[in-house]
């Protein structure tokens, strides 16, 4: 078994950014589940189906494999063999993504994947429910949040940066529809696990995230 770090938190509180430097810090291998959820995601915009459509969801769930694997340390998702990566941050999948995560054969699908790579080497995973459900042994259990209001800030000024046209409210309404959809579903709610350490990066800088999770695994 390896040394297990678990990031949880809700959308855009910067896991990803965070997860992937405490990797590289510690020489562990960076794994990103909402990545899976936005792989499948695809398979089902690819079939044409709706977000609300569960049956069909469920049943196109039958015929979809997603692997992951690496490039230059960078995690890669394949979909039924074909790397799927370029697609995975479109809005449409982040959409689909958000509302099949809830479905039971949709986590089911994902569950065996992650457990299986968090067997085998040192992980940093980065989801919802790796804490309470995927991971529940984990060495280190972080809950890293933020405020809505920081929250959509940021995505605001990352989308600027990228010179694409965003709108502040749409944005903050879009993180509160995720948070809902996140921690009110049946499967694997989003929550703090109780041996969690809480972490509100909204007034922390990223090293101090960094450097805080670097010392909660020390003790
Ligand atoms: O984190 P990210 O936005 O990439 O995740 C995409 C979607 O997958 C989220 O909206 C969330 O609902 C779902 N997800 C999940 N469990 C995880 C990781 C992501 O339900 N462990």
């Amino acid at each position: 078994m390896g040394y297990q770090i678990a990031i949880d938190g809700p959308a855009g509180a910067g896991k990803s950014t965070i997860a992937k430097l405490v990797a590289k810090r510690k020489g562990f291998i960076y794994v990103d589940t909402g990545a899976m959820y936005r792989g499948l995601a695809i398979h089902f915009l690819n079939k044409g189906i709706s977000p609300e459509d569960t049956e069909g969801i469920k049943k196109a769930c039958e015929d979809a494999e997603i692997t992951i694997g690496y490039e230059d340390g960078q995690q890669q998702i394949y979909l039924n063999g074909e790397n799927v990566t370029g697609r995975l941050r479109e809005e449409t999948v982040g959409n689909m993504a958000s509302q099949s995560s809830g479905i039971a054969e949709v986590r089911k699908k994902l569950l065996d994947l992650q457990r299986e790579l968090a067997r085998k080497e040192n992980v940093v995973m980065d989801g919802r429910d790796i804490g309470t459900s995927v991971l529940p042994d984990a060495n280190v259990k972080i809950f890293l949040t933020a405020s809505v209001d920081t929250r959509a800030r940021r995505r605001y000024n990352e989308l600027l940066e990228k010179g694409e046209a965003c709108d502040y409210e749409k944005i903050a309404e879009d993180i509160k529809e995720r948070d809902r959809r996140d921690m009110t579903r049946e499967q694997s709610p989003l929550r703090q696990a109780e041996d969690a350490y809480l972490v509100d990066s909204s007034d922390m800088t990223i090293d101090e995230v960094v450097d805080k999770i670097e010392s909660v695994c020390q003790k």
